[in-house]
This record gives C-alpha cells, sequence and structure tokens, in this order.
C-alpha cells in the first residue's frame, strides 16, 4: 500500500507539472492576442525626491487583464512574451503609451520623468532605437523626460555590446537608469564605461534595510559608488517610514514604493497629480 500511495504521489506530481506546463503554453499563446484585444494597461508609480519630498518622476508598469485569470504578474507574463518574441510589439506598445501619457500631463507636471522598463530582447532587438524615437516623435515628449530602465541581468548579458548600445541611446537624448541594482554581477569596470544616470537598489535591499547591517552596507556601497559616478540613486520598495529616513541618512536621492504610494493607474494619477504638485511631503 506505501508503494501505491507513493506511485499516485509522484503520478500526481507529474500531473501538476503537466498542468503548470500547459498552462504556460496557453499564456503564451494567449499573449499574441492580448494587444489587439486591448488588454494591457499601464500602472504608474510616483517617485520621490529624499530631500524636498518632491514628485520627480514614474515608473510605467505593465498590467494584463486576462479574460479568463483576470489580474496576470508581469513576473509570470513577461518572461514568457520574451520567449515568443511578443515582448518586441508589446514594448513598443509601452514605450508609446507612457510617452503620451505623461506628454498630456505635461500642463500639471512640467519636468517630471517616465521611466519606461526594457527587457533584455527589445534592448538587443534591431528597431529599439526606432521604436524610442517614434514614441518621442508621436507623443512630442522632451526626450530628457524620458527614462529608459535595463537590468543589471540585461545590461551584462554582453556587456560590451551594451557600452554602445546605451552610448547610442543617450545620443537620443533620454536618460538611463540600471534597475534591480546590486542583484547582478556588474564589474565595476563596466559599471563605469556605462553612461548611465539613475541606478537604482534593488527592493530585495531595501526590504532589510532596517534589521541587516549587510543589506544596509550594500544599500550604503550603491550610494557611493553612484555619486562617485555622478549617477543619482533611487531606492525601490520603500514600504515603510523607517526605511525613508534611513535611506535619507544615507544619502539616497529618491524613492518609490507602498509608502508613498503603489503604482496607479492614469486616472488615478491625474486626480492626485495637482496635490502631489503643491504638497511639498515634509520629510
Ligand atoms: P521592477 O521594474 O523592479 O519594478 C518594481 C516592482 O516592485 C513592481 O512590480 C512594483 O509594483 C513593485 N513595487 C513597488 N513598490 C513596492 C513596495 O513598496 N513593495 C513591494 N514589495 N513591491 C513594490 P510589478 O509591477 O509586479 O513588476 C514586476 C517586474 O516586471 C518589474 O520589476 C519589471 O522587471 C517587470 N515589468 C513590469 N512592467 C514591465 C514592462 O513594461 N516591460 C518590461 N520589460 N518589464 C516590465
Ligand atoms: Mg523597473
Ligand atoms: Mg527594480
Ligand atoms: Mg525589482
Amino acid at each position: 500500500q506505501a508503494q501505491g500511495l507513493g506511485g499516485s504521489h509522484v503520478l500526481g506530481y507529474t500531473a501538476q507539472m503537466n498542468a503548470e506546463a500547459s498552462e504556460r503554453l496557453r499564456l503564451s499563446n494567449d499573449l499574441y492576442r492580448a494587444l489587439e484585444r486591448q488588454e494591457f494597461e499601464l500602472h504608474y508609480q510616483p517617485q520621490i525626491a529624499l530631500q524636498d519630498g518632491r514628485l520627480t518622476g514614474f515608473e510605467a508598469l505593465l498590467r494584463w487583464h486576462h479574460p479568463r485569470l483576470g489580474r496576470v504578474s508581469p513576473l509570470r507574463f513577461i518572461p514568457l512574451a520574451e520567449e515568443n518574441g511578443q515582448i518586441i510589439s508589446i514594448g513598443c506598445w509601452v514605450l508609446a503609451e507612457a510617452c503620451q501619457r505623461l506628454a498630456s500631463w505635461q500642463q500639471l507636471a512640467p519636468g517630471v520623468r517616465m521611466a519606461v522598463n526594457l527587457s533584455a530582447r527589445q534592448f538587443a532587438a534591431a528597431n529599439l532605437l526606432h521604436s524610442i524615437e517614434a514614441a518621442l516623435d508621436f507623443s512630442g515628449l522632451p526626450p530628457s523626460l524620458l527614462e529608459i530602465e535595463i537590468t543589471e541581468g540585461t545590461a551584462m548579458v554582453d556587456a560590451e555590446r551594451t557600452v554602445g548600445t546605451l552610448l547610442q541611446l543617450k545620443s537620443l537624448g533620454v536618460k538611463l537608469a540600471l534597475d534591480d541594482f546590486g542583484t547582478g554581477y556588474s564589474s565595476l569596470a563596466y559599471l563605469k564605461r556605462f553612461p548611465l544616470d539613475v541606478l537604482k537598489v534593488d527592493q530585495s535591499f531595501v526590504r532589510n534595510i532596517l534589521t541587516s547591517a549587510g543589506d544596509r552596507a550594500i544599500t550604503q556601497a550603491v550610494i557611493s559608488l553612484a555619486s562617485s559616478f555622478g549617477m543619482s540613486v533611487i531606492a525601490e520598495g520603500v514600504e515603510r517610514e523607517e526605511q525613508k529616513q534611513l535611506l535619507q541618512q544615507m544619502g539616497c536621492d529618491a524613492y518609490q514604493g507602498y509608502l508613498f504610494s503603489p503604482p496607479l493607474s492614469a486616472q488615478d494619477v491625474a486626480e492626485h497629480l495637482p496635490e502631489w504638485m503643491t504638497a511639498r511631503v515634509p520629510t
């Protein structure tokens, strides 16, 4: 009987793995029609200066409303879109939508930037510069208000090539940010050669900044590194007032996180903008 139970256990495990694989396949297939069916939406998370509480920018974050499953996390569908190549057209849509949205907020929020995430495949694509230029031209947004985020992992896939691509992007006049910094293995020699404007301290360090001396030391090192390279630093995933205060003491420039606001729909942002642009949150 023990043997039987063991057998069915193994069988159950296999069935679960098959279910998971076929779910992935279905999701991957569903991605092909998601754009034309208008199932994507961007949410926007405010980025706040630590020095004076000023709104400095937004990060655009992609949302997929799946007809059967409801909201699917980008952590789940972005890798699938990477694999099946849909990330290229989805990424073009994200760029265009984010630029148009910020352009529509120009009167209310002059000088506020929009950060857009690029995946590895998008970053390596032949149409990268063209799709960014098209989004800027169509929206009329000044290039300096667009910030392109790539992860440290993406940057290091082919670091030598990354230097060239970043220089090309730089020549468009856009800002460049390195996301999830500290989670990968950038060599300092490359970090110096990447023409970056912003380093983003990964939220895994921010999460434990109050309790872990190690994570605090890493965060401090990132902040020092950025300042010696003339880059600014933004901390992501700030959920508590004490984390924000510590980051401020450490010399971090800006933060984003649930403490100030989760990512919001365009409509919710538009409602908050007048208040955010007048109030200087005391820090
Ligand atoms: P990311 O670029 O590092 O984005 C930060 C993630 O942290 C977002 O998750 C955001 O909602 C979440 N977050 C913000 N504040 C807090 C906080 O205080 N606490 C915690 N625990 N989390 C917080 P989200 O929106 O689920 O996105 C996950 C990842 O998916 C992003 O990580 C990014 O790598 C990717 N992604 C999202 N949108 C896009 C996109 O348009 N294009 C590409 N290529 N990737 C995207
Ligand atoms: Mg990001
Ligand atoms: Mg990040
Ligand atoms: Mg992250």
